[in-house]
């Protein structure tokens, strides 16, 4: 019997490459948009004929992925005006003034903009609220024209988001179930703005419900609040145990956790965990908007993150905003929001800030549920060439994305950020090895 041998016709090259999980000197070879080998320098070596992309033991990392952001509100800051207050209620009612004044076009064209810029910074998939407490659903019918339109080069997925209260606001229900019926992906919900602990807690059980019966991912704005009493998660927890929805459902935000007795957390993150809910905190808002009715000393407002992973929750770092009626700044880059993670969360141990940084990748890929995620061959060719040698020094360095692959074709590139320091003679120094 002879075997023939296949001669596999790679697409793409990359060599030499460090990888997220510390090897070094590693090929990752491409064809048909997938990735088809991932092996030591030498044994892919011999294989030519692809166009070829020199890591120089450069980190290739999956691409960057947000599970919590705002798409219909991005890139409108100062319209009307600007929040005064720097508060989540002021916030909200900013938002409310500016509905009206929204066209199809210019959500669009703004959201657009934004997936561009997530492009360049090596973010390819964002979990996006959507309002539905608009009768018009004109954010729903334009964030799903945006999410058509942006699918060769960026997973955009959205949650159906009863910004005012799906009791509070009547119709929201309704609203929040036609956006489903329009292919809208996940439930969302906000408890806390409900009127009343109570009528939290019963949306709650009304949002789950709808979730399970039509199999859907559930992701709620949990606990948005200082106050300790805002106890909504563990009724999130509850309802995804009775309706079966583990591993499916995400509580973003959950700041009320920060200020709740200790006593009650040491029995409300085991629930959590037994439950399998995800959690998402958003240090770069959380950091802003908590804490406003404080004089001093002023709370930091942010989940417990390094409690949570401790029990083995997935816990997501996510942008929340950029440029709109909750933040004045940002930039679609999630290495920046991984580095304020760490600070508020004191989270500067190795480990820690190895943990922070697979809260912006691999832990929200898994909350979106992405299929052909990561670097094993047989995943889809997406990932992302950083000018850092591991994921702690892309952090620090919020390193540049010299180039940005998706489905194996480079869709972004972004010059080095040493080569003014090489032409000076002084190569690369903002490096620096421990030891
Ligand atoms: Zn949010």
């Amino acid at each position: 019997m002879t075997t023939k041998r296949s001669t596999v016709q790679y697409d793409l090259l990359v060599r030499d490459a460090a990888l997220p999980d510390g090897r070094t000197g590693i090929d990752i070879a491409v064809s048909g948009g997938k990735i088809a080998a991932v092996a030591p320098h030498a044994e892919l070596a011999s294989i030519g004929g692809a166009a070829e992309v020199d890591a120089a033991g450069q980190l290739v990392t999956p691409p960057f992925v947000d599970a919590h952001f705002h798409m219909d509100s991005t890139l409108s800051y100062g319209l009307p005006r600007v929040n005064a207050s720097g508060t989540l209620l002021e916030g909200i009612a900013l938002w409310g003034e500016l509905k009206p004044t929204l066209t199809t076009d210019a959500i669009v064209e703004r959201a657009l903009q934004y997936c561009d810029w997530a492009v360049g910074k090596g973010l390819l998939a964002i979990r996006s609220h959507v309002d539905v407490c608009d009768p018009r659903l004109m954010a729903v019918d334009a964030l799903l024209d945006v999410r058509k339109r942006v699918a060769p080069y960026l997973d955009l997925q959205l949650v159906a988001f009863p910004q005012d209260g799906v009791l509070r606001s009547e119709g929201a229900q309704t609203n929040l179930e036609r956006a489903l019926d329009k292919g809208v992906d996940v439930v969302g919900g906000i408890p806390h703005f409900e009127r009343t602990m109570a009528e939290g807690a019963a949306s709650v059980r009304i949002l789950c419900a709808i979730a399970a019966a039509r199999g859907l991912r559930v992701d709620m704005h949990c606990d948005e609040t200082d106050d300790p009493m805002s106890r909504h998660i563990e009724s999130l927890a509850r309802e995804t145990l009775r309706h079966g929805l583990g591993g499916r459902v995400t509580g973003s935000h959950l700041t009320s956790m920060h200020s709740m007795d200790n006593y009650y957390v040491s029995k409300l993150i085991p629930l959590i965990a037994e439950a399998g809910v995800a959690a998402v905190a958003n240090p770069l808002i959380n950091i802003t908007i908590q804490g406003r009715h404080d004089t001093y000393p002023k709370r930091r407002g942010m989940t417990r993150v390094p409690e949570l992973m401790a029990a083995g929750i997935d816990v997501a770092l996510g942008h929340d905003c950029v440029l709109d009626p909750w933040y004045p700044l940002g930039a679609a880059d999630m290495l920046e929001v991984a580095h304020m993670g760490i600070h508020v969360a004191q989270m500067t141990g190795r480990q820690a800030m190895r943990a922070c940084f697979d809260a912006v990748t691999t832990v929200p890929a898994r909350i979106l549920g992405l299929e052909g995620y990561g670097l094993q061959p047989g995943c889809n060719a997406d990932f992302v060439l950083l000018e850092a040698r591991d994921p702690v020094e892309a952090i620090r360095l919020k390193a540049t994305r010299l180039a940005v692959v998706r489905r194996g074709r480079i869709i972004a590139t972004t010059p080095s950020a040493t080569t003014a320091l090489e032409l000076a003679g002084r190569p690369a120094a903002t490096r620096y090895r421990i030891g």
